[in-house]
């Protein structure tokens, strides 16, 4: 069977390799070309190509029972495999990785460029085919290229086949990313870590993290609310710099004695957390033959580095239902939406509360016990009674879905409701911060 895939990213990529190894000929269109001659690569319409990703184990999962040498082809990039904590508290069988996603998708995209019966070109994909009610190809830059399966991995900006789908939930989450890539120097110690990733810490009012990657090289990142323009300065080198020093998790990393930043500040867009199922208005598959992947399902802030791994997981779901109706590409797209809305939607749903009652309490309210508590107090709550972490740690390794922690959200509610709250980690507050990047000024 031919089969067109539109995004040549961590979603279509795999697809693409898992399905030429049950012997479809496969066709990736991305209107990215891949790394310049020179190396550089701005993968422009990727936005978060250069921010931190952690890459969870569900992702090395995914590859170790599709295409298991691409995890070896990681760690001879320099991507370290990093055993996570599983949910029951022993280390999760598959590797997570400490990787820049630019090193990832380099080390996939070359894969992929090898493997029998993968032709990766280079266009811009117009629309998909239509033909006797089913999908027939893509239009690519005004040419057909024919095909009878279409998978849509084009990501969370896709625009394509709009008219097929019903609309996306959500949106806009209320929080933007600043980050910058750093390397350590030789001989240096790592700086403060908390995570399998390096160190996460929630502030009054603002969010840090480091992320550890390949090659001894590491991301500083600021997760604030978009809205808050007296942080626009963190988008200068200097100011970003300073900001970085007057924070003790992250001084700890970019203090010079101990590294040197290797790219300028990246500034990152808006983030979405969104859903958008498998069909059509009036519930049924817009186009058989036509499915979608990835980010054009399911994008949630990625504070707490879920994407790919549900990317993977929708992947690995999308092949089992393929797998089980051959030949009857609808069957597929109704068994497939079913799973997603089970197993992917809540992960949505998840960062939709979380997210509006974190601003809220960033923006001064206090922790609301009159109603069900976000995610993020269930998981700090373990703090205060370690018993928790039997249900929590599920949770936190996406082994067990959101749902799983109404267990104990009453018991959760109890502990905040006696007063208790997470202690507050070193470092400035919001306003002590916007003060710190006050001295750098508009340019
Ligand atoms: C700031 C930020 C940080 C993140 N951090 C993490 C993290 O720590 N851990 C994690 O797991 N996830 C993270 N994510 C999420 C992760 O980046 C996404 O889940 C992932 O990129 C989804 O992969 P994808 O293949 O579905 O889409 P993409 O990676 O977006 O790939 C889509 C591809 O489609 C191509 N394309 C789109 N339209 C067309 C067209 N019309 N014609 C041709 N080509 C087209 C694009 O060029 C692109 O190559 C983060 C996201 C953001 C925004």
């Amino acid at each position: 069977m031919e089969v067109a895939v539109v995004g040549a990213g961590p979603a279509g990529l795999f697809c693409a390799v898992a399905l030429a190894r049950r012997g479809q000929r496969v066709t990736v269109v991305d209107r990215d070309g891949g790394p310049a001659a020179d190396g550089s690569w701005d993968r422009r319409g990727v936005m978060q190509f250069h921010h931190p990703h952690g890459f969870r184990p569900q992702i090395g999962a995914a590859f170790q029972a599709e295409m298991p040498e691409v995890l070896d082809a990681l760690t001879a990039a320099g991507a370290e495999l990093v055993v996570f904590q599983g949910g029951n508290g022993l280390p999760a069988p598959p590797p997570g990785l400490r990787c820049r996603r630019a090193v990832f998708e380099r080390v996939l995209r070359a894969f992929a460029e090898r493997e029998p019966g993968v032709d990766l070109v280079r266009g811009h994909v117009d629309d998909v085919l239509r033909a006797g009610g089913r999908a027939a190809g893509l239009r690519v830059d005004g040419r057909e290229l024919p095909a009878e399966l279409v998978i849509n991995a084009s990501g969370r900006s896709a625009r394509l086949a709009a008219d097929l789908r019903g609309p996306a939930d959500g949106g806009d989450c209320g929080l933007a990313y600043v980050s910058r890539q750093y390397s350590l120097l030789p001989g240096a110690e790592l700086g403060p870590m908390n995570a399998p990733v390096g160190i996460i810490q929630t502030l009054s009012g603002y969010l840090v993290a480091v992320f550890l990657q390949d090659n001894r090289t590491f991301s500083a990142l600021f997760i604030r609310p978009a809205d808050d323009r007296r942080f626009s300065a963190l988008r200068f080198d200097d100011a970003f710099q300073a900001a970085a020093l007057a924070v003790p998790a992250l001084a700890g990393w970019v203090t010079p004695d101990r590294s040197h930043p290797i790219t300028p500040v990246l500034p990152g867009g808006r983030l979405h957390n969104t859903y958008r199922g498998q069909l059509d208005g009036n519930g049924g598959v817009g186009l058989p033959g036509l499915l979608h992947v990835g980010d054009t399902v399911c994008t949630t802030n990625p504070s707490a580095g879920r994407g790919i791994a549900v990317a993977m997981r929708q992947a690995v779901n999308l092949l089992l239902q393929l797998d089980e109706h051959p030949g009857d590409p609808e069957a597929a797209a109704l068994a497939f939406d079913v799973w997603c809305t089970a197993n992917v939607r809540p992960w949505y749903e998840d960062h939709v509360y979380w997210d509006a009652d974190l601003l809220r309490r960033w923006d001064g309210g206090d922790v609301d016990v009159t109603r069900r508590l976000p995610s993020d107090l269930i998981m700090e709550a373990t703090e205060a009674d370690p018993s928790l972490w039997r249900v929590v740690g599920p949770y936190m390794a996406m082994e067990a879905l959101p749902g799983s922690l109404d267990e104990v959200e009453p018991r959760v509610r109890e502990i905040y409701a006696s007063g208790w709250r997470a202690p507050a980690h070193p470092g400035p507050t919001r306003d002590e911060l916007a003060s710190v990047l006050a001295d750098f000024g508009a340019r």
